[in-house]
């Protein structure tokens, strides 16, 4: 292998080295609308809070609408409380889950 003539050093930025597994994605914007003022906007998703009840009735999202300030509550079906969770909204319980913990002394509880 004849050594390159081209031996000048590549003017790069010290000790920038390049970043692997790392994608820049665009923020998840969730377009929704005001109730109180009829405006509709898109949000992104820490601007909405999913509130997960003990049934589907008590399951809601909520968010501030940006131009009346007002909140808004809305019930969230299945869809949506997929597409909110895949989207990083922050999801809060409403009911506490207090587990399945079984009652006295289970089956094999002692080994
Ligand atoms: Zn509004």
């Amino acid at each position: 292998m004849p050594p390159t003539s081209d031996a000048s050093d590549t003017p790069g930025p010290p000790g920038d080295a390049p970043v692997y597994g790392l994608t820049a994605v665009a923020p998840v914007l969730f377009k929704a609308a005001c109730p109180e003022c009829r405006e509709s906007f898109e949000l992104p998703a820490d601007a909405f809070l999913l509130a997960i009840g003990g049934s589907r009735r008590t399951t809601t999202y909520s968010f501030t609408c940006p131009s009346c300030d007002s909140s808004v509550r809305k019930p969230a079906g299945e869809r949506i409380v997929e597409l909110l969770g895949q989207g990083g909204v922050r999801t809060l319980r409403l009911h506490s889950v207090a587990g399945s913990a079984p009652a006295g002394g289970g089956p094999g509880a002692a080994g």
